[in-house]
């Protein structure tokens, strides 16, 4: 019998240049009594568009701001958990990059209290979705934790977006990359999403909709961010990055894409983020897939237009037989390579990536 279906997404969605002068207006009904989790740029760019809102509208709810230096650990979450409970706070909000947002969806968690995210950079899809990534006090990985729901409410300035460095939408556009086609294994042959539910046509739908809008609008995007302006082009991919990829990983499921993220964390010489990793493990996803060259070309000419890696020394890895070490790690048991009908061994997923890094210098023999 097939898996019962199931969708999430966070319950308020915004996004707009300058949309955080609302921010009091449109999260008032959750409290009145605020922890901002920020990272040290999200404290400096948030907070003045923030206390605007708040002075704007008269409203006499406070605000707590604390800077945020540290990784989403068991003890930062303690010390967090703590301030809420000596100061009463009712709402948590995260602001920053990867481990500011986890930490505070942590807090809400634990203390049973609803949180809003406003991501400062799109340079993975975690603002959406309803999981952290915990680590020990010593930064090794602890577990994920899986929340009952998203996030509350997710605010995007896309003007915040396009004053941070462009190498982090580029690097968004990677992890959106594997959206489509890691839910598209795991909707053939009855896989679960990442919240351990069947697949829906929605998320599919949502997925679809992700590759599609980056592989539109990619370039342009990445003009405006360069430039520090905001376009439409630049707002579509800000909402396939952060929306679309987010919750389409969440409700949609992952596959050897990020199972070859998770087997490079392995090699110290790799010089990429998480995204970059994703689209190297799209490309070998397709090989294994054995895609259609049409398709093929297609993901990877879109990974070269935007200067997403397509060789292995793009990753930074000058030995292939490193990628063994890594092929090792993301065909351990629990990864979501497993998800491939037939499954995948180590040995087939080294060949994929040594493959990819082959096809590159094939189509661009000038690098
Ligand atoms: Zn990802």
């Amino acid at each position: 019998m097939a898996r019962t279906k199931l969708f999430r997404a966070p319950h308020k969605y915004i996004q707009a240049e300058n949309c955080l002068l609302e921010f009091c207006e449109e999260t008032k009904m959750l409290g009145d009594k605020f922890l901002f989790i920020c990272s040290r740029s999200a404290h400096r760019t948030i907070r003045p568009l923030v206390e605007k809102s708040f002075e704007e509208a008269g409203s006499d709810a406070s605000r707590h701001y604390e800077v945020f230096g540290g990784i989403s650990s068991l003890g930062e979450i303690a010390k967090f958990r703590k301030m809420v409970q000596d100061e009463g706070i009712n709402v948590i909000v995260g602001s920053g990059g990867g481990s500011a947002i986890d930490t505070a969806k942590a807090t809400a968690y634990y203390e049973g209290l609803p949180v809003i995210v406003i991501p400062t950079v799109c340079a993975t899809d975690a603002a959406c979705t309803g999981l952290s990534v915990l680590y020990n006090d010593d930064h090794t990985f602890n577990s994920y934790i899986f929340y009952p729901k998203n996030p509350d409410i997710v605010m995007v300035d896309s003007g915040i977006i396009a004053n941070a460095p462009v190498k982090f939408l580029v690097s968004g556009m990677g992890d959106a990359l594997g959206t489509y086609f890691e839910a598209r294994v795991c909707a053939s042959n009855d896989s679960p999403s990442l919240e351990n539910g069947g697949i829906m046509r929605s998320a599919m739908a949502l997925c679809r909709c992700c590759y599609d809008t980056i592989r539109e609008y990619g370039l342009q995007a990445k003009a405006a961010c360069e430039n520090h302006v905001v376009t439409p082009p630049l707002d579509a991919v800000i909402e396939a990055n952060t929306y679309l990829s987010g919750v389409g990983a969440d409700n949609g499921g992952l596959c050897v894409a990020h199972s070859v993220y998770d087997g490079l964390t392995a090699l110290e010489e790799r010089k990429v983020d998480h995204g970059d990793c994703v689209a190297y493990g799209t490309l070998a996803q397709l090989i294994l897939e054995g895609a259609p060259k049409e398709e093929y070309e297609e993901v990877l000419f879109f990974c070269k237009e935007i200067g997403l890696p397509t060789t292995l020394e793009d990753l930074g890895i000058t030995d292939p037989e490193r990628v063994k070490i890594a092929a090792e790690k993301a065909t351990i048991e629990g990864e979501s390579i497993h998800n491939m009908p037939g499954d995948v061994t180590a040995v087939q997923l080294y060949a994929a990536m040594i493959a990819v890094d082959a096809m590159s210098k094939k189509y661009f023999p000038e690098g």
